[in-house]
Order: structure tokens, then sequence, then C-alpha cells
């Protein structure tokens, strides 16, 4: 089956249905197995279909060297020992399925220029039910998680309360998160005591004028270059992960310049460089399509000639090419070797105690690899 450049390859699997099948993706090794194969209660309704199903699958696998079978769902209620009536259309409190990565809520309050998420959420946020996210954390054995949302802290009182439940836990977590977080005492006491090593933190810009471009508004008040907030995270302990947005329109290859030095002088466990990237329906996508300074057609992310990390449009202070250049440099110099040792070199986060060490020693190099990896590629290949 073709799906846009990419090839998946479809299987018969019979046995809970006829007309059941598989998909596998030779990208990225996954397999997914739909209604037929999952960790719940299987229904099967042709067993000697069933059995040549997965021993075909297991041996496919093993041909191709599937690393994750992925099935639908549990088909199990939340309740132990409870399932649902056979032929249920409707499922509430479905058994959580197991994953390091979890979810509390989506959107963000805040409404920034450049942002896909706030276009796409209008401003909203939508959050699950904490007995829901505390289940299906208990459900699986990992101590280390991941809450994949836009903003955990958009809502402190919200936040305060899901932390108070993860505490017994004893898990570590991370999260992504904006910089007001510090300036409640209060968020950051349970945050902390919840287990949480650190967040990616959207910096953007260390200068004022592109922040208010940007409609960064949780940056902005009572503007000090973030040293008030940069000094209560680390005397918490906490490992940032800056993420900055490069282009806007005081941007320079000397102010690209200043927020790598700006990073470094931080050590920060990571910094993402990233450019200015207009996502279609944002504001800053409609200003740059009104001003006619959209590169590739206006159309990026299909154009063959685009390359990931490259300017995709014409900025303001410098040429795309010089922003694109700039970027890479703060980049490679933030990841470079000496770098890393350098900024390992922190007694209140990166080396504050062995597991926030190991964190930093596991990570890093990962993460470099990565960053050179992907400099320069064209989407859809690797
Ligand atoms: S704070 Fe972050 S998630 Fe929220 S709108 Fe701004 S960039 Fe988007």
């Amino acid at each position: 089956m073709e799906l846009g450049n990419r090839s998946i390859e479809v299987l018969s699997i019979p046995g809970h249905h006829p007309t059941a099948l598989a998909f596998y993706d030779p990208k990225t090794n996954l397999m997914f197995t739909g209604d037929t194969f999952y960790p719940g209660r299987l229904y099967v309704y042709d067993w000697p279909a069933f059995r040549k199903s997965i021993k075909r699958m297991v041996r496919y696998g093993e041909e191709k060297g599937v690393t994750l079978f992925i099935g639908n769902h549990i088909e199990m209620t939340g309740q132990k020992g409870k399932d649902y009536p056979t032929g249920s259309t409707y499922q509430p409190d479905e058994h959580a399925l197991p994953l390091t990565l979890v979810q509390f809520s989506r959107g963000c309050r805040f409404n920034c220029h450049f942002c896909a998420v706030a276009s796409y959420f209008k401003k909203q946020q939508y959050y699950r039910d904490i007995p829901e996210v505390i289940a299906e954390i208990e459900s699986q054995p990992r101590k280390l998680v991941f809450f994949v949302d836009d903003n955990i802290n958009s809502y402190p009182e919200l936040s305060i309360k899901l932390f108070r439940e993860i505490k017994a836990l004893k898990i570590h977590w991370v999260s992504q998160s904006t910089i007001d977080m510090a300036e409640d005492p209060k968020l950051m006491d349970a945050m902390l005591e919840s287990g949480c090593l650190g967040h990616v933190v959207g910096f953007e810009s260390v200068d004022p004028r592109n922040l208010k471009r940007m409609r960064k508004a949780s940056n902005l008040p009572r503007w000090e270059r973030y040293a008030r907030q940069l000094k209560v995270m680390r005397e918490y302990g906490l490992q940032t992960w800056a993420s900055f947005v490069l282009g806007y329109d005081f941007e320079t290859p000397a102010s690209v310049k200043d927020t790598a030095d700006f990073a470094l002088d931080n050590k920060f466990t990571f910094a993402a460089f990233n450019i200015l990237m207009p996502y279609p329906d944002t504001p800053m996508f409609k200003q740059l399509t009104a001003e006619n300074r959209l590169l590739y057609g206006g159309k990026w992310w299909l154009h063959p000639d685009y390359r990931f990390n490259s300017a995709a449009f014409v900025p303001k202070s410098c040429s795309p090419e010089e922003l694109t250049q700039a970027c890479w440099e703060a980049r490679s110099r933030f990841n470079s070797f000496s770098s890393l040792i350098y900024r390992a070199v922190d007694f209140k986060t990166n080396m504050r105690n062995p597991i926030r060490f190991a964190t930093y020693l596991q990570f890093n190099p990962i993460f470099r690899k990565e960053v050179f990896k992907k400099q320069g590629m064209r989407f859809g290949f690797h």
C-alpha cells in the first residue's frame, strides 16, 4: 500500500475477524496489529485461523526485524475482572494502554504568534481525569515518565492536584512548561516533591523585542533576561531543555550567537536552536504570506528542495542563508564535545545527584547524534 512516499506492507490475519489486517512500516519497523493482537482480552472467533495468523506474524516479524507490535486497545475495563459485554461499541474507562509517554492535557492557554498548538486548540486546554492518569502510570513498569503535554503548567491549580497524586508513585518525570512556573513557589514545591527532573522550556529569544512580536506573554513580565526564573530553577535543581525560536524581526547572526552564549553560560542540559518555521494557519504564516516573504512556494513541507533546518522565509534583519548558517553554528557549538563536558559540571543541576548525572550522560550523546544527523535532511528520507 502506498502512503505518500512510504510503502506499507499489509498482511491478512483472520481469526478475530475474517477481514482483519496487520500493517508493517519498514521505515520504523513497527507492526500495527489492530483488534487481533494487543496486551489485553483477545476475542477470537476462528481459532485455527487465529493460530495461523499469529504464526505468520511471528515469522514475518523475525524476517523483517519488527521492533514493536502495536495493538489497537485493551478491551478490558479499568476494574479488575470486569469485561465489557461482547460486541460493545462504547467502552468508557477502558484499561490504560501501558506507554512511557503519558498525557495529562492538550493545548495551552497562551497564544504565541508562531505556535501551531495555539492556532489548533484556539487557546483552549483539555484535561484528562487525574485518577485515569494515575492508573495509567501505575499500570506500566517504567519509573521515568515523559508527560507530552504542550504546557503541563498552564493552570497551576490543576497541575498541583496532579503532582500531589503522583508523589505517592515514587517516579521521576519530565515534561514541557512555560518559564512562568518559576514564579509560583507552591507549584515548584509540588512539582519537585512529585519527582520532576526538568522540562523543555520555551525561552524562544533573549531579545524582548522579538518576544513581544511572538506574543510570548509567559516570558515577558519583569524582564531580566530570565535571571530571576533561572535562579529559582537552579535552586530547585531542574534540568532544562531550552528551546529557542530564531528568526523574528530583530534576529541577526550576532543575536543568534548571543543566544548560544546564553545557553552555554547557563549550562542547559539540552538546547534546541530552532529556526522559526511558518506553520500553516498560524498568525505568523498568515503575516509572512501577506508580506510575500515565504520561500518554497509557501509550502516548504512539500517542496522537494527544502532541507531540514533551513529558513523557509525571508527574515527582516538578515538573509535566509545567514540565518540558516548562524543557527547551524549555534547547534554545532552547543553540541560539541567540549561543551558537553563544560555543561556537565554543574552541581546544582546536571551533577546534582547520580540520577541527574546519569540522565545527562545517557541522553546528551543521543541528542548530539540526532542534531548532526538531521541537519540538511530531506523530508521523508532517513
Ligand atoms: S506557550 Fe508554548 S505551547 Fe503555549 S502557545 Fe506559546 S509556544 Fe505554544
